[in-house]
């Protein structure tokens, strides 16, 4: 039924780069048998769903959205991939991203864009716009992402699906192909809170694979989902609502606030400082990682390589000239500049220590409060074509999320209504270090 769904729909919406059909239905089977035998005890056994397409699939095809890895098939699974096989789930098939997931809007893809399900003219969000596209349109019922400056959270704001960025080193980054590495991480993206906490539960956990995973105290989520915020104390940032936020969002998100107000949380607006460096500070930060992460597409060991070229030198100059598209050249040569010699103190040093700053801010913020409140994304989704003309006017839609990342902080975002065009807004709630369980709750309580 979900292929027929897929083969319905994805004509117009374009949610999927590979639709692994024979392999889905050969799985499906095996999993029911596994069932029926007792063998696989798990919420997500038999459940259909797709997985971004940065996060590599054995034997798959696992592109980024790049003509530079249009033929590169894995030969392991992600961390997360075997987990969630472990669990019974069915891989339907890979979600379409920007290009090494760099924007929001899923336009940069070369495998074309993504709409968006709740009206085609409209962006779905991006990076993980194919993701979260397919689970609004019932293309899948969840979806793996990524999120390195909001990538989970922007695109589920837009489709009106709920998804979770964990804290840094929660969720292994082994078999996820890098973007910026000291900020990348999976996060699940649902129809719901609790369909999410379910894919948190079997996704999170320690991995010797990933030298950045952490050892949580505990990674059992789902005995967070209690309908209860009585004197849970919520703060939101006076700068997450003030210039450059959209009217109608502000209303969705205050009358969201009044709700939680209403079941007996404490919430106040409070000065969180450090709001206006974060967008500067995180273009910084993941160009000049972006930068030495894309080094290692030259044509030599894996994907696209040119037809035409006389020595080495020419190989590695038309093969990344053809394969690598407008933005991530952008962000190369950024990046590049900011850590070459002579700059690396004035933009890349310097944006270390505001993202050292920024982390001092949360935690103070956190003494005070136990999550914090506000919008995921200044607007709505935007018209399809509007932002490619201007990427500084995309890189500011950034502003609410690229912080959490700077700070390694966990965040839920969920739908709280939508705009009079009929487009959904996006709720944020941002957790302490390994504060995944409050964030839960109150979105819970909330939805
Ligand atoms: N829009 C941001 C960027 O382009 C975030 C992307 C992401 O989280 N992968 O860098």
């Amino acid at each position: 039924a979900q292929l027929e769904q897929i083969k319905a729909k994805d004509k117009e919406y374009n949610c999927y780069i590979t639709v692994m059909e024979e392999d889905a239905l050969a799985r499906g089977k095996e999993v029911q048998q596994l069932i029926d035998k007792g063998k696989i005890d798990s919420p997500l056994a038999g459940v259909p769903m797709v997985i971004k397409d940065n996060i590599c699939t054995k034997g798959t095809k696992t592109t980024c959205g790049s003509k530079i890895l249009y033929n590169f098939i894995p030969p392991y699974n992600a961390t997360v991939v075997e987990k969630l096989l472990n669990a019974g789930a069915v891989v339907i098939g890979k979600a379409n991203m920007d290009e090494f997931a760099m924007g929001s809007t899923t336009e940069t893809s070369y495998f074309g864009e993504t709409k968006n399900p709740h009206n085609t003219e409209y962006v779905p969000g991006g990076s993980s716009g194919g993701s979260a596209a397919a689970v609004a349109a019932e293309e899948a019922f969840y979806a793996l992402g990524s999120d390195t400056g909001g990538s989970i959270r922007q695109p589920s704001s837009f489709c009106g699906v709920t998804g979770i960025k964990p804290t840094y080193g929660t969720v292994s980054r082994y078999g996820l192909i890098a973007y910026a590495s000291s900020l990348d991480q999976i996060g699940p993206m649902a129809r719901n809170v609790s369909d999410c906490t379910a894919v948190l539960d079997i996704i999170s956990g320690y991995d010797s694979k990933d030298s950045t995973s952490l050892e949580g105290e505990n990674y059992n989520y789902t005995e967070a989902l209690v309908d209860d915020v009585k004197n849970m104390k919520i703060g939101i940032p006076k700068g997450y609502l003030g210039k450059g936020l959209d009217e109608e969002v502000r209303a969705g998100i205050l009358s969201a606030a009044n709700v939680l107000r209403e079941k007996g949380a404490i919430v106040e607006e409070f000065e969180l400082d450090v709001v206006d460096y974060a967008i500067p500070a995180y273009y910084v930060i993941a160009s000049a990682e972006a930068s030495s992460n894309l080094s290692r597409y030259d044509g030599v060991k894996y994907g696209y390589r040119t037809e035409d070229f006389e020595g080495l030198q020419e190989l590695y100059k038309k093969t990344r000239s053809e394969g690598f598209g407008n933005e991530a050249k952008r962000r190369m040569m950024i990046g590049a500049f900011v850590l070459s010699s002579g700059y690396y103190e004035a933009y890349y040093k310097k944006a270390l220590k505001v993202k050292a700053r920024i982390k001092e801010g949360f935690d103070k913020a956190f003494e005070k409060y136990d999550i914090i409140l506000g919008p995921t994304a200044p607007s709505t989704a935007p018209k399809l074509g509007e932002s490619l003309s201007d990427p500084l006017k995309m890189y500011l839609g950034d502003i609410y999320t690229v912080s959490v990342n700077l700070a390694g902080l966990p965040a839920i975002s969920l739908p709280c209504g939508t705009d009079s065009k009929g487009l959904p807004i996006g709720l944020q709630l941002i957790g302490k270090h390994f504060g995944e369980k409050d964030i839960i709750r109150a979105a819970y309580s909330y939805e």
